[in-house]
């Protein structure tokens, strides 16, 4: 018997949801019911992958989505349905461009190297009201909104809800809170291995989205949903530990400005490289339009983004790109909730191999709070002011590109180009009133 048909038969699963994510990070899926699981398991769910944003044309042969059973996850609010991470095979060939190849291919570049990636992330999200248009809790008008206890009470039915499922998952969640913008939340649960915190990650936000939607709520992780308020990160914490998981490469002493934050030399370098190429990676951390209200944005309501507008790091202080929070990792606070959760993944962990590769520095600690005294800053580099600088710096960057796969890269600067070309030639409310008269 397959392994997920037994799946279905111990735990009462009905239907298998065999989900891949587009470069979009679009969660596309097929419900394949328990009775033809087998056959899907070993050859894969077929689909058009011209139907998605994967850079393949309507001629191309059919897309198999191959379900990973290691990593099935039963939906807690509807248990006879489970959730499958796909990987995307054409031909009896990994399609180089789907981004969980991409993550995969990167993780066996690491273990190659004797390392093992963990991570953890925070992807925060706002509770709107379904139309998308306005904060759902009418009453949640603070002007400092964070860690608002009352305003977190009025959404306890959401929340708790999430976070029973996370526990029931063996997840590890921690705390839950109100965030920083009024409407938006945020829920912590324990770091993994980079394959299973990607695979967590997009759950996270099918559970959210489903669960606020049960409640006759929506969710978004969009980066900057209103104007003026705290948009939403999606904070990676990151360490690098041997092959069995032990010991944490990251840790230790490199003497300097790292050592005293508690850093390794491999670490240090790991780092030199997120800082090396940190204005190409924006293009996949902060991968819309609006990701770019986000970054380099103007003060919030609040009094502070939050959000980085240069390439700088620094030890606990959370107004720089990179926050060292403690000894043997550190916080990379660029990426927002639009990032798709397997690229940020491969990203980080392109750009770190890329560091420790070149021995690359990770230059001055800054320890100023950049949102008040950033202008005393002469020599860090600004992060890219919109998605088109950002995907020039990646299609500039020919060592990122190559580390992701030259197949990839093409496909997804050549998707964002596109992207890019359909915002520009939407005709907005500003242009009008800013050139009508003139
Ligand atoms: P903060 O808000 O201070 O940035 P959170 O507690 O919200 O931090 O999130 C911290 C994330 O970092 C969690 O997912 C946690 O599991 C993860 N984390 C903690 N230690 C490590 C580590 N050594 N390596 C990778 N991730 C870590
Ligand atoms: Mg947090
Ligand atoms: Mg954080």
């Amino acid at each position: 018997m397959s392994k997920l048909a037994k799946f279905a038969e111990d735990n009462g699963v009905k239907y298998f949801m065999i989900s891949y994510t587009d470069l979009f990070g679009g969660q596309r899926a097929k419900l394949v019911p328990a009775a033809a699981i087998a056959d899907m398991e070993e050859d894969g769910a077929g689909f058009a992958g011209f139907a998605t944003w994967l850079d393949l044309t309507p001629a191309h042969p059919d897309m198999l989505a191959v379900p990973d059973e290691n990593a099935v996850i039963q939906l807690p609010w509807k248990p006879e349905v489970a959730w499958v991470p796909a990987d995307c095979i054409m031909e009896g060939e990994p399609v180089e461009q789907a981004p969980r190849n991409v993550l995969k291919k990167l993780i066996a570049e690491a273990a190659e190297a004797g390392l093992r990636v963990k991570t953890g992330i925070e992807a925060e999200f706002f509770l709107l009201t379904p139309e998308g248009d306005a904060i759902s809790d009418p009453f949640d008008t603070a002007e400092k909104p964070c860690y608002d206890q009352q305003a977190v009470m009025r959404r306890y039915d959401v929340v708790a809800e999430i976070c029973d499922y996370m526990l029931e998952l063996g997840w590890g969640p921690y705390q839950n809170d109100h965030e920083d913008a009024n409407g938006q939340f945020e829920m912590n649960w324990d770091f993994d291995d980079a394959l299973v915190t990607a695979d967590r990650h997009s759950f996270f936000k099918f559970m959210v989205k489903s669960i606020a939607e049960k409640h006759g709520l929506r969710a978004t992780f969009m980066p900057k949903p209103i104007q003026g308020l705290t948009g939403n990160g999606c904070h990676a914490h990151i360490s690098v530990w041997d092959l069995d998981g032990k010991t944490n490469a990251f840790a230790g002493n490199a003497g300097g400005q790292i050592g005293e934050v508690g850093l390794s030399e491999q670490g240090g370098y790991f780092l030199g490289g997120i800082m090396k190429h940190a204005e190409a990676l924006a293009a996949i951390t902060n991968p819309t339009v609006n990701s770019y209200k986000r970054i380099n944005a103007p003060r919030t309501m609040s009094g502070a983004t939050w959000a980085p507008n240069t390439v700088t790091w620094t030890g606990n202080n959370r107004t720089h790109m990179v926050r060292v929070p403690g000894p043997g990792r550190f916080e990379l606070r660029l990426p927002d909730g639009a990032v798709n959760p397997y690229l940020l993944q491969a990203v980080i962990i392109a750009a770190g191999l890329s560091g420790i590769r070149s021995k690359a520095d990770p230059g001055k600690r800054y320890d100023i709070d950049m949102y008040a005294e950033g202008h005393t800053v002469k020599d860090a580099p600004r992060l890219p002011l919109n998605m088109l600088d950002a995907i020039r710096a990646y299609d500039a960057d020919p060592e990122l590109k190559a580390m992701l796969g030259n197949d990839f890269s093409a496909s997804y600067i050549k998707m964002k180009h596109q992207e890019w070309n359909s915002f520009v030639s939407h005709f907005s409310n500003w242009e009008k009133q800013h050139t009508l008269d003139i």
